[in-house]
């Protein structure tokens, strides 16, 4: 029973490439040869020469052609020892390269009319129903299409109603699921372009505070605390921003993002060079207080680490090296 199963789905499967070959000569033209097939119970493979991807509309033009073919259930007609000229005579599809005897089989379903030594179905209206999955190049100059049948196309088309089915409850909108996913991704953009917009209204209002707090000592201006963002890029900004505003700059910032411990060090590039400063050296060493480590430049280094207890701590250490 099994193997029967096989052998049908099989059948239906490349019977549908007759179909699939014989539309795509319709609806792309007559330049489209078969270049190979493969064909499985699951599904089929059909390669054909074409110079250019096909739209989405010839894609739907070609399945709603195989599966009109279908409906119109034509029985197999089969010659089995059809003359070769006389086949050539009546058009029938053949392989280009290969070496046919002098008489051949010729298998017609309707219109489309093939030389094959395959295993066909009955009547067309068995294959049940054709559904293209894919195309794509495979050489210059040639497709590949695969597509589905029977069963597997129902449970294909099953599959995609059952994920409209969810989108149309998540959006709660049964009637324009378009139209609500379309505002949902405008007000997307629109929340993103406010929350950006916050984020550097609140690293300008850190960046005034911590302006406030700079300690002028031995020709540093150092600045050095733990401050309240939300990601590793508003300290990268806060820094670089402080940088191009403060002279002799030697800033250490401390933060817990979402839990986790980040360590920033920025040096202004004259007193990298006058004082033997390194940031990256800084950080690898006030970085073991979060129990982490890092690096980066001279002049700005990073840390993240796993213990936000030890924030206060590694600022101090980092402090400790102007000292
Ligand atoms: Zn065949």
């Amino acid at each position: 029973v099994v193997n029967s199963d096989k052998r049908l789905k099989t059948a239906n499967n490349h019977t549908a490439t007759h179909l699939l070959h014989a539309a795509l000569r319709e609806i792309l033209g007559t330049h489209v040869e078969q270049k190979g097939s493969l064909v499985s119970p699951e599904h089929l493979r059909f390669d054909f020469s074409h110079f250019g991807k096909m739209s989405d509309e010839e894609i739907a033009q070609t399945e709603a052609l195989v599966n009109k073919r279908i409906r119109e259930n034509s029985p197999q007609e089969e010659e089995r020892e059809m003359p070769l000229q006389q086949a050539k005579e009546i058009g029938a599809m053949m392989l280009f390269g290969e070496k046919y005897g002098d008489s051949v089989r010729v298998i017609r379903f309707g219109e489309s009319v093939e030389l094959c030594g395959g295993t066909h179905v009955k009547a067309t209206g068995q294959i049940g129903l054709f559904k293209i999955v894919s195309e794509s190049a495979i050489a210059a100059g040639v497709r590949r299409i695969e597509a589905i049948t029977g069963e597997s196309a129902e449970q294909f088309v099953d599959e995609q109603i059952a994920v409209l089915k969810s989108i149309k409850k998540l959006v709660k909108s049964p009637n324009d699921v378009i139209g609500s996913v379309e505002s949902l991704i405008k007000e997307n953009s629109e929340l993103t372009k406010k929350a950006e917009f916050f984020g550097r209204e609140r690293v300008k209002q850190i960046k005034t505070g911590l302006k406030s707090k700079i300690i002028s000592e031995g020709g540093i201006n150092r600045i050095a605390a733990r401050v309240d963002v939300e990601d590793a890029g508003m300290l990268k900004d806060l820094a670089f921003s402080l940088k191009g505003e403060v002279e002799n700059l030697f800033l250490v910032l401390g933060a817990d993002i979402d839990g986790k411990p980040n360590l920033t060090v920025m040096i202004s590039e004259n007193l990298v060079k006058e004082r033997a400063l390194n940031a990256g050296q800084i950080v690898r060493e006030a970085g073991r207080e979060i129990e982490g480590g890092g690096g980066g430049q001279p002049f700005y280094a990073t840390a993240g680490g796993k213990n936000v207890a030890g924030i206060e701590r590694a600022i101090e250490k980092a402090l400790s090296f102007i000292r």
